[in-house]
């Protein structure tokens, strides 16, 4: 069959080939590598007249839609030209289409065979099935399932195959289950299905008695088996199973497969052998992102923050490129750490490689920011969120509640319900704490109501939490108590101590006293608690019952937590402890909080003695309010960093009176934004005055 050289194009396939096959499979398997050259040897065939032999047409139009890369645009070009395409064509096609991401064509096609009365055969289903698959077309799935019982191909063990694949992957995974069962015979393959299918519906324990089931009958597994169990066992923080895979891993010589060598390292991490887990990964020779991630979040997890940040900067270093996965754990780290930072330099990585903001990524950066106390940036982020749920609505208003912002969360909130987006129980937490924070007491009572007539939400105690303090800090002191002995469900000692919160605000020493009683009553009270009541005490000057209250609480053994106030400066976090001497600087820390306080007196603070003479009495050595350890962080700040920086201080206990009032005082005189958050809110101050309203 040789055809003139002279028509064709110099340099081109067929200067080096004299001789055209009649099969063109097996040129375009050898030599063919672009559809110009499936082109010319399909003009030669029509040429010669060959096409019109089935057996020569199937090959060119598996070439076109199968060997060569391309689209499947001139498959479909050839397949149109078949007068009566036969069921080896259409097989052809519904796989090629499957192949080339078009599983949609796959099953039109099908269809399209079916009419036209071309037999599907044991060929035909897997592929329409996997096309199924793909599109998660269960109803489609199901119709050929009816079908090919009645053509006879119910125990053809590819078809089973492909409809355990088809139901595990559509979440159908009982119907799987009873295939899987009746079959005859299983491979591998089916097996790995259906732990597939498990697996994709959070099944886990079903995949750990699926893996029994396979060892008690003996049946051998592979590596995609063991991942998927090992994915398990990091679920159910099954360690026992784990450890025996991660010793036949090793014992089998399978080390080498990064794969498993990663899921191993994230059931580690998972169970909470982060350290096992490290040692593994530091084995690893080469390291994907996957890897990275999972031991990142595996050190998140564990609440070792400062590890999971330093590994990251480790992953920069080796030049391995962070996905979604990554950049979730590593805000979450950012978040617990304060490190504002970092975080914003995740924010800026994020952008420059414009990485797609998911609902997931989205929403850890709204609580970065939030958490940081930086509302307009979670605000920001929040609008350019191309997808949200209800998660990401609830953080933001979490957000504004917590930074003072009441009105604006429950505005945010209405926006979410126009939106149709229903709210859940956290989200009513949210807005609830918002209406507390801001003294909407109206607002809060019809919220409370709504929750459970409009949204079908039981209040969990939580809730009820919410609504003490909303009362309580409105004065309401007696309306929150009653509110308390009405409750359906037994008050826990949080409720309690809300309520006590109040009562020193609005002094009400008498239900003070019935609070304390009751928190006392109901677990180990705190120092805070004590505290809280002798302060009652001593705001309208009952100085023996509050020093009487500091006694009992010594005589019960019960310390102080000692305060801690943090400050991050370029990357560096700096703790404060109160009175201490630790920080290296701390000569230069306590002259520069001298000279603060003395700006301040200057400019009319009044140090609060009430608190300051208790703690005299209490410890031996005389502890001045103005060492009060965000004084301390506070200074520090102030002579650490530039003119008009806002300076952000975390503490780990509730911010004194004394504290408040010198802040306030500080924001005004040195002209700074300072945003502490303590162990409930963020206090925003600037210009002498605070976002809680003196109200926290
Ligand atoms: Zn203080
Ligand atoms: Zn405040």
């Amino acid at each position: 069959m040789a055809i003139p050289l002279s028509i064709l194009p110099a340099k081109n396939l067929a200067t080096i080939i004299p001789q055209f096959p009649e099969n063109p499979k097996t040129l375009i398997l050898e030599q063919c590598k672009t559809i110009k050259d499936l082109n010319q040897i399909h003009a030669h065939l029509i040429k010669n007249r060959l096409l019109h032999d089935p057996g020569v047409a199937e090959n060119l139009l598996e070439s076109a839609a199968i060997l060569a890369p391309e689209p499947m645009d001139y498959a479909v070009s050839i397949f149109d030209k078949l007068e009566e395409p036969n069921s080896p064509a259409y097989n052809i096609m519904i796989r090629g289409f499957t192949l080339k991401q078009s599983p949609n064509e796959a099953v039109l096609l099908f269809k399209e065979m079916c009419e036209r009365s071309a037999r599907p055969d044991g060929f035909t289903f897997p592929c329409v099935l996997k096309a199924c698959s793909r599109l998660q077309a269960l109803k489609e799935g199901e119709q050929i399932h009816a079908q090919l019982w009645k053509l006879g191909f119910g125990s053809n063990g590819f078809v089973e195959n492909s409809l355990i694949h088809l139901y595990a992957t559509c979440g159908e995974v009982g119907v799987a289950r009873r295939l899987f069962d009746g079959m005859s015979e299983r491979g591998i393959i089916t097996w790995n299905s259906m732990f597939a299918g498990y697996s994709k519906s959070g099944y886990w324990q079903e995949v750990m008695r699926l893996f029994h089931e396979m060892l008690e009958m003996d049946v051998e597994f592979d590596e995609v088996t063991l991942v998927c169990v090992l994915t398990a066992c990091g679920r159910l923080a099954d360690i026992e199973l784990g450890e025996w895979i991660g010793e036949y891993v090793e014992a089998n010589g399978l080390s080498g497969n990064p794969t498993l060598m990663t899921s191993l390292v994230d059931m580690y991490a998972k169970c909470g052998h982060v350290d096992k887990a490290r040692n593994l990964f530091d084995q690893m020779p080469r390291k994907d992102v996957v890897a990275w991630s999972a031991m990142i979040s595996g050190y998140n997890q564990a609440s070792r923050c400062r590890d999971a940040l330093e590994l990251f900067h480790e992953m920069q270093k080796a030049n391995a490129e962070p996905n979604e996965v990554t950049m979730v754990s590593v805000l979450c780290s950012c978040t617990v750490l304060g490190a504002v930072e970092t975080g914003k330099w995740v924010h800026s990585y994020i952008k420059k490689k414009r990485m797609k903001l998911t609902v997931t990524l989205g929403t850890a950066l709204v609580d970065f920011y939030a958490k940081c106390g930086s509302v307009e940036s979670a605000i920001e982020v929040f609008r350019n969120m191309p997808l949200r749920n209800v998660l990401s609505w609830t953080v933001l208003i979490q957000c504004l509640a917590s930074n003072g912002q009441g009105k604006r969360a429950i505005k945010f909130f209405n926006l979410m319900l126009e939106k149709n987006i229903p709210p859940n129980d956290v989200t009513f937490i949210s807005v609830l704490r918002a209406c507390s924070h801001t003294g909407l007491v109206d607002e809060g009572r019809r919220l409370f109501v709504s929750m459970s007539r409009d949204f079908g939400i039981e209040p969990r105690i939580e809730h009820y939490g919410c609504m003490v303090d909303i009362l309580g800090r409105a004065g309401l002191i007696e309306e929150a108590y009653q509110f308390i002995e009405d409750m359906p469900i037994k008050p826990n000692a949080i409720i309690w101590r809300t309520l006590l919160a109040s009562c020193r605000v609005h002094k009400n020493i008498e239900i003070g006293e019935e609070s304390l009683k009751n928190v006392v009553r109901l677990e180990p009270a705190h120092s805070g608690d004590y505290i809280l009541l002798s302060n009652i005490y001593a705001s309208v000057g009952r100085w023996e019952d509050a020093s009487r209250v500091r006694t009992q609480m010594r005589e019960k053994g019960i310390e102080k937590i000692p305060g801690c106030s943090v400050i991050e400066l370029d990357g560096v976090v700096h703790e404060f402890f109160a009175e201490d001497n630790v920080h290296p600087d701390s000569e230069e820390v306590y002259y520069a909080t001298e000279n603060m306080m003395k700006e301040i007196k200057l400019a009319g603070y009044v140090p609060n003695t009430s608190e300051a003479r208790l703690d005299a009495e209490e410890d031996d050595k005389e502890t001045s309010v103005s060492h009060h350890s965000e004084k301390l962080a506070i200074a520090f700040g102030l002579i650490r960093t530039c003119p008009g920086t806002t300076i952000r201080i975390s503490k780990n206990l509730r911010i004194c009176c004394d504290c408040h009032n010198a802040t306030k005082m500080a924001s005004k005189v040195f002209s700074r934004e300072i945003v502490v958050r303590d162990r409930n809110r963020f206090h925003h101050f600037k210009d002498g005055s605070c976002s809680c309203n003196d109200y926290w």
